[in-house]
């Protein structure tokens, strides 16, 4: 319904221009074509009213003049003066056509062309001095049939073979307009009713096509976030099915007597605690993520030593490097200290990055940690000697769940959110995260944060 009364708004309002258009244009070709052909009589009367002139002083011109001259223009003659009583001459009878009125009151000082509804007449007045008063000599002219079929044939018969064509041309782009946003409409209808394939093919480079372009667009993103969706939902239940079975598996073995004594009881126990350990990492993982995404993560902007920050971590993670008789470089190459930041945030992606580094590198290999100076900003960078990472995955493990060898870093305690999360942090504290790695070459970490005084 819509769409058939926007199509006849649109088709109304171009035949409307092109119909006030053509309208106008005739008024001009027809005033112009009737100026021409009395324009040469308008010249001969002029002319008389000159040769006459002497005459008129008289208020008289001889008979047989005045008769030359009718005959000479094809006109009817008639002098008047300026009350319009008849001096010579005599208007021919054209009571029963539209009387015609004078222009304006100037018309007695003016030459000017009138031309009756009924017939195609004109009447050309010039302003004459009759007797020294002002008068008018009047010519009473009808144009020939022949004239006006040559001016339809010239003029009308395109006209209308032009406006059949252009109201065509009308039907057929008002149609294409309304065909667009009925094609629009139709892939919005076919989306809302569950389709998410659906797309519009109305892209034209116009504001429609832009409209077509724009509903596609949106259509992608609510499929992509469809998806991700649905791979989070996949991934979280992936991640808590493991640990899950274990605590179940461990617990009914428990019951069912497996361990013969109290330290056994407390391994079997500990594994427990450590699996239950790991999906509340992965609770807490989640839910830091969707504080994140949702803007609702709270970050305070506070002044806080970087360097004191760094060696605590450093002290935190000795029996984590001691296990794997990793050892730690620490490195401070600038007195710059201050930052601007969220302490704990900024502890929490250390850890990350701290972690991993411990996680990827061989035992026995070292793993850095440098503070250093760059414009304004103060970098920290956490590198290891690990396998590195292939330029393929390199632009992926910023993204949830994402782990390169996904069994591995399963086993060793990963979830795949951490990157994912120290990116947003980093964000959401104003700083940078970025990383440099090749393939069997080890990786460096590096984060940024605006330097304080
Ligand atoms: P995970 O919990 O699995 O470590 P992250 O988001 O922290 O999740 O890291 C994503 C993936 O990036 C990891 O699974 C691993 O494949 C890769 N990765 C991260 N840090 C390193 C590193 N230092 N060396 C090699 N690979 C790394």
């Amino acid at each position: 319904m819509t769409t058939r009364s926007l199509l006849f708004r649109q088709l109304f309002s171009h035949v409307a221009i092109i119909l006030f258009m053509a309208l106008i244009l005739s008024a001009f070709v027809v005033y112009y074509a009737y100026q021409n052909n009395n324009g040469e009589l308008t010249v001969k009367i002029r002319n008389l009213a000159a040769f006459f002139s002497e005459d008129l002083k008289l208020g008289h011109i001889p008979e047989r003049e005045w008769e030359l001259a009718g005959r000479a223009t094809g006109a009817v003659l008639w002098l008047e003066d300026s009350n319009g009583r008849i001096i010579q001459g005599s208007p021919p009878d054209y009571s029963g056509e539209e009387p015609y009125t004078l222009i304006d009151s100037e018309a007695y000082s003016k030459q000017f062309l009138f031309s009756t509804k009924a017939q195609n007449v004109v009447i050309i007045s010039v302003p004459v001095l009759i007797q020294d008063k002002p008068g008018r000599l009047l010519a009473y002219h009808q144009i020939s049939p022949f004239y006006v079929k040559m001016i339809i044939r010239a003029y009308f018969f395109p006209l209308i073979a032009g406006l059949t064509a252009a109201f065509l041309l009308a039907v057929l782009l008002s149609r294409r307009l309304t065909r667009s946003i009925a094609d629009i409409t139709a892939a919005a209808k076919r989306f809302s009713a569950g389709d998410y394939t659906s797309r519009t093919r109305a892209t034209t480079k116009d504001e429609i096509g832009t409209l077509g372009k724009t509903f596609n667009a949106m259509a992608d993103a609510i499929l992509h976030t469809q998806q991700t969706r649905r791979t989070f939902f996949s991934n979280i239940s992936h991640e808590l099915k493991t640990p899950l079975s274990c605590v179940k598996a461990t617990t009914e073995a428990l019951i069912d007597g497996i361990a013969v004594n109290g330290q056994e009881r407390t391994h079997y126990l500990e594994r427990i605690l450590a699996e239950t350990d790991r999906m509340s990492r992965l609770v807490h993982d989640i839910m830091d993520m969707e504080h994140l995404e949702s803007g609702k993560m709270f970050i305070k902007q506070e002044r806080l030593d970087i360097a004191a920050l760094l060696l605590h971590q450093a002290t935190k993670i000795e029996p984590l490097l001691q296990k794997k008789s990793i050892s730690l470089l620490l490195q401070f190459e600038t007195n710059k200290r201050y930052v601007l930041g969220d302490a704990d945030r900024l502890a929490q992606v250390l850890d990350n990055l701290l972690s991993n580094a411990i996680r990827y590198a061989p035992p026995g290999s070292p793993i850095g940690l440098l503070l250093t100076e760059k414009a304004q900003w103060l970098q920290v960078s956490v590198s290891d000697q690990g396998e590195g990472i292939s330029s393929e995955a390199l632009p992926l493990i910023w993204e949830r769940f994402y782990r390169i060898d996904k069994s591995r870093s399963r086993s060793l305690g990963g979830s795949g959110l951490g990157l994912s999360i120290s990116r947003g942090l980093m964000e959401a504290m104003g700083g940078t995260i970025a990383v440099e790695s090749e393939k069997g070459r080890g990786s460096i970490f590096k984060i940024g944060l605006l330097s304080e005084r």
